[in-house]
């Protein structure tokens, strides 16, 4: 690269609410001579709002190849690009990877701008308190291909995080809960939207929970699954901890209980009690 002062930014844009545009956001969007858009009509509207005045150029996954060589010459021209995507943070189930690879295999200089992204903003909230997270986006759109990737973390002990389209959402609540048993789900849906709602409950009672209302089902989704228990059985231990709780016992004793009956861990199955009792 020749000019060292030209870079790509890559600039998270809200997911609902324009208010959660960063002021830096909103200030490099307002002043670079390019922005590189996953769709550049979904993003005119928001560039006029702050009144810019760049030239737009497609990045969507069907050309990220041309869209990169694309960016890396206006770099090396020294000009700088903003890579924006629908909503979100680029690069996160959404293009951009590559083009970020290319710019930085040119020797070019990548700043990225935190903010909106809709796993952490889901996981803020979700009340889950395992002590990490295993980020997955979306799950393979086959059910047999479905299946064999949530087989595959069904012993992972952290929280596991999902993206989800309204029109899988029963079908993939489904496999979760034929897959990982009794833990606990919690549905992020419409998050800084008028209609958000965070939603937790066991995961044998999500799909019940779903079909009873069918706007439950719509807008989009982040699903997070509680880790696997430590050295129990998850499902038995949940299922002991879920009568107890149902016969009025208080979170404490019935934790208390649960753990001396199954051998679970008693500060895992508290955890769990009152993420239940929350519902
Ligand atoms: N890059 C984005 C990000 O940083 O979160 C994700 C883009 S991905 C193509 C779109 C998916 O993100 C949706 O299907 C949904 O799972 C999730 N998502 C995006 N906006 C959301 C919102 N407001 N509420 C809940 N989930 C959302």
């Amino acid at each position: 690269m020749t000019e060292e002062s030209a870079a790509l930014y890559v600039v998270p844009t809200p997911l609902g609410n324009l208010a959660d545009l960063t002021r830096r956001a909103e200030a490099i969007l307002g002043s670079v001579p390019w922005v590189a858009a996953e769709d550049t009509r979904h993003s005119a509207p928001l560039l006029k709002q702050l009144g810019s005045r760049a030239r737009t150029l497609p990045a969507h996954q069907h050309n990220e190849h041309e869209a990169a060589a694309r960016i890396v010459e206006r770099l090396q021209a020294g000009e700088s690009v903003a890579l924006i995507s629908d909503a979100g943070t680029p690069g996160i189930s959404d293009p951009g990877a590559r083009i970020v690879a290319a710019v930085r295999a040119a020797g070019g200089r990548v700043v990225p701008l935190p903010g909106p992204c809709a796993a952490t903003t889901a996981l803020s909230a979700s009340g889950l308190l395992d002590e990490h997270f295993l980020f997955y986006g979306f799950l393979p759109a086959k059910a047999g291909q479905r299946r064999q990737a949530l087989e595959a973390l069904r012993a992972e002990a952290c929280a596991l995080v999902f993206y989800e389209a309204p029109h899988r959402v029963l079908d993939t609540v489904g496999d979760l809960a034929s897959v990982f048993g009794e833990r606990t789900l919690v549905i992020a849906r419409e998050l800084t939207k008028m209609f958000e709602s965070i939603h937790a409950c066991p995961l044998a009672e999500a799909l019940d929970w779903l079909k009873a209302d069918p706007n439950r089902q719509r807008g989009e989704f982040v699903l997070m699954v509680s880790g696997a228990p430590a050295g129990a059985d998850d499902g038995e231990a949940l299922r002991v901890l879920k009568l107890l709780l149902d016969d009025g016992l208080p979170v404490k004793q019935a934790s208390k209980l649960a753990a001396a009956i199954t051998g679970a861990a008693k500060n895992d199955l508290y955890e769990q009690a009152l993420l239940l009792r929350q519902d």
